[in-house]
């Protein structure tokens, strides 16, 4: 009976509480305002990576796919400056035409007609300029990140992925070793933040010192197996990273309070090796930065206990195999 109370007790606290670390951010900027960040547009020619459709496959290996799957071609694009960020968004000219348009139907004053006219246009859900300058807003640290793509085509690099994971996939954004991201054929949905995040937590992870990386990466190997959401998650410890980042640095509170609760292991190394984003003023901040203080003092207040339950639990299982191992010898 008492066990029932303090269930309903802590399901109350945690609707209460999923409001609370949730990111409220629809709608809360105009589109004009969000125009307004954009403070320079610079044209230049670039060699932009796309793939090579006449490829014999399969490849040989992943240096094979580079040399023959994957070709540069100069194309002229624009350069997008962002008031308040380091970060450069870059369109290539033809489609940034495209999205000019979409632009201008994004402006109307008129709802009914904006929303029609976006309807029927074919590019008309695309993600602009301007909605990646609300994801760096979102981000915790837009520094990581040097430069965003805006593209028109498919991830060149689909058909390695194809290869070696799964027949028929398709990646909606990808980062360089530059830590420049890429969206590709991107609309302005509910998972771009997502998306964004993701593989802003790529970037993270190859600026964390080798302790950093031991603590995560050990975390992600003592809960293997307990909570997975996505199956992409056990392709590599970086994947596995960027989606619990997904998860807990993303707009949902739900989410976050599922992945903690479930993860929480993790979930405090992940929060551990955030600690210096999260601690340097001199970057340009999230305006979610207090959703993520609340979401870090929750982890320390409710998180912690279950994590150290977990690993107790864990030592008394090793515990009881070690002595039975003893005594077989
Ligand atoms: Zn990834």
């Amino acid at each position: 009976m008492s066990a029932n109370i303090e269930q309903s007790a802590e399901n109350t606290l945690s609707y209460d509480l999923t409001d609370d670390l949730t990111m409220q951010v629809a709608n809360k900027f105009e589109m004009h305002e969000m125009q307004a960040r954009l403070v320079d547009c610079v044209k230049q020619e670039m060699a932009i990576k796309t793939a090579n459709a006449n490829a014999q496959t399969p490849f040989v290996d992943y240096a094979d796919f580079c040399l023959r799957g994957l070709v540069f071609v100069k194309q002229d694009v624009y350069v997008y400056s962002v008031s308040g960020h380091n970060t450069k968004i870059i369109v290539p000219c033809e489609y940034a035409l495209v999205l000019d348009v979409v632009r201008q139907i994004r402006s109307m004053p008129d709802v009914a007609q904006r929303e029609q006219e976006l309807k029927a246009h074919n590019y008309g859900n695309r993600a602009l300029p301007e909605d990646i300058v609300l994801c760096l807003d979102m981000l915790p640290d837009s520094n990581l990140i040097p430069n965003v793509f805006l593209f028109d085509f498919h991830n060149p690099e689909d058909a390695w992925v194809r290869q070696t994971y799964q027949n028929g996939f398709i990646s909606q954004a990808a980062i360089e070793p530059n830590h420049d991201v890429m969206f590709f054929v991107r609309d302005n949905d509910q998972y771009l933040f997502k998306d964004m995040v993701h593989e802003w937590a790529h970037a993270l992870r190859d600026t964390l010192s080798q302790e950093d990386l031991n603590l995560l990466d050990a975390a992600i190997e003592l809960e293997r197996g307990y909570y997975v959401p996505l199956f992409y998650m056990l392709r590599s410890y970086a994947e596995h990273m960027a989606i619990l980042a997904e998860h807990l640095l993303g707009t949902s509170g739900q989410l976050f309070i599922d992945m903690a609760q479930k993860a929480p292991v993790r979930t405090m190394a992940f929060f551990e090796v955030l600690r210096n984003v999260l601690g340097n003023e001199a970057h340009p901040r999230s305006i979610c930065f207090d959703v993520i203080q609340k979401r870090l003092l929750h982890v320390k207040q409710a998180i912690a206990k279950r994590a150290e339950e977990f690993l107790a639990d864990k030592q008394t299982k090793i515990t009881a195999l070690q002595k039975k191992t003893t005594m077989a010898v």
